[in-house]
């Protein structure tokens, strides 16, 4: 165990480890962008798999997104096992 050691964070500060033990990720998802056709606020919408019709949160106007490829984002997933691939091994 490695109680009350102190480690280095990323900034090379002390950090308490048995305050702030850095948690893995344990999944992710992808964001893709949209531009709202309306006034341009780019929207992040998590994975869309559906075509569905999103609401931009500037100008309020409704639109209809093109949905992103499940099998891209599986294959993103698996590479990258759930996420946990790409934690910086520096700190697990
Ligand atoms: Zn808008």
């Amino acid at each position: 165990m490695q109680r009350n050691e102190d480690i280095r964070g990323r900034r090379g500060g002390l950090v308490n480890s048995s305050l702030t033990t850095p948690v893995a990720p344990m999944g992710m998802d992808i964001a893709f962008h949209y531009a709202c056709p309306f006034c341009q606020k780019v929207i992040r919408v998590s994975s869309p798999l559906k075509p569905v019709v999103i609401s931009c949160p500037q100008c309020h106007k409704q639109f209809p997104i093109v949905p992103v490829d499940d099998a891209l984002i599986k294959f993103m997933q698996v590479i990258t096992a759930e996420g946990r691939a790409a934690a910086c091994q520096e700190f697990v």
